[in-house]
């Protein structure tokens, strides 16, 4: 495995990150997680410009610019194996999953950003582990975590940072509760999201889901289905929900990168509609595969 660090791609073993690292001391930093299809990326430039974003809202300056990294990614899909190789007609390379991590560098003990002259960047690409299909055909259960989502005021959930300690307590208790995930609510009591997806439910024909000002990630799958439904004509509403419209609802689904539209068939003891994926999420899901190929690059 070729792993790109700071300047260069170096194998595996020798991809060493400091202790001192401000990432590892305190978390401070910013990632993405990207999918290829058979060597080509899913929504390259959003992912790119959330990267910036998100450095930009901690005050993280990205030592390449935004240009550099179609590049850089395609590098690290093919010196792993993972591109077409026009040497090789007939490899069909795998899916990968693609994580950049960009943090604050090495620095001295303290707080202080500067205390970190040079960022530190990191970028692995390996192959995609799917989720199960009998997920996708069954749906999953979520449960409704006690853990919020933490505060927009405090740390913003549209930042995709190192920090992600509010996700991991509440997969903890979904993973006590036995649940595939859980389901975050914000400070008031509306619905969230999940702790590395977005939520969508049908009621009444109408597609539901939670809107950014809840405090949740700007997911990029969320976006490319909100705008699947749009072009199909199909209602859609963004919005402040307690959690018994979800339990009324008709349909659920979870949405992001890797796992791209999941059903949802029961949160905690309540099952969703008929407890099957329902009419609405198959439709999005086909339509997502249909549309794929202009969604890669
Ligand atoms: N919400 C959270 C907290 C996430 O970590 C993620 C992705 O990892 C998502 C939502 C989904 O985002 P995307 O569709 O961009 O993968």
């Amino acid at each position: 495995m070729w792993i790109y660090l700071n300047d260069r791609f170096v194998p595996r073993e020798e991809a060493k990150v400091s202790v001192f690292d401000h990432g590892f001391l305190y978390g401070d930093g910013v990632y993405e997680t990207l999918r290829a299809y058979a060597g080509r990326l899913f929504m390259l430039s959003r992912h790119i410009a959330r990267l910036y974003r998100s450095a930009h809202r901690i005050g993280l300056q990205i030592p390449l610019s935004e240009h550099d990294w179609p590049a850089l990614l395609d590098e690290s899909l093919v010196r792993n194996g993972l591109a077409k190789d026009p040497n090789r007609p007939d490899h069909d390379p795998q899916d990968a999953y693609i994580r950049i991590t960009v943090s604050r560098g090495e620095g001295d003990i303290g707080l202080d950003p500067s205390l970190c002259p040079r960022p530190t960047l990191v970028i692995f690409a390996k192959p995609l582990t799917p989720f199960p299909p009998h997920l996708y055909e069954r749906g999953v259960r979520l449960s409704i975590v006690p853990v919020r989502r933490n505060l927009a005021t405090a740390l913003p959930p549209s930042v995709k940072s190192l920090n992600f300690l509010n996700n991991i307590l509440a997969k903890q208790e979904a993973t006590k509760a036995g649940a595939f995930d859980g389901l975050m609510l914000n400070a008031e009591g509306a619905l969230a999201e999940c702790t590395a997806s977005n939520l969508f439910f049908v009621r009444q024909g109408c597609l539901c889901t939670p809107a950014l000002a809840c405090g949740i990630l700007d997911g990029i799958t969320r976006e490319v289905v909100m705008s699947l439904g749009r072009e199909q004509g199909i209602p859609l509403d963004e919005g402040a929900y307690k959690p018994e419209s979800l339990l009324e609802a008709d349909e659920c689904f979870l949405t992001n990168t890797t796992m791209e539209i999941m059903p949802v068939s029961e949160v905690d003891e309540t099952r969703i509609g008929t407890g099957r994926p329902g009419p609405l999420t198959r439709r999005l899901q086909s339509l997502f595969r249909h549309n794929l190929p202009r969604l890669l690059s």
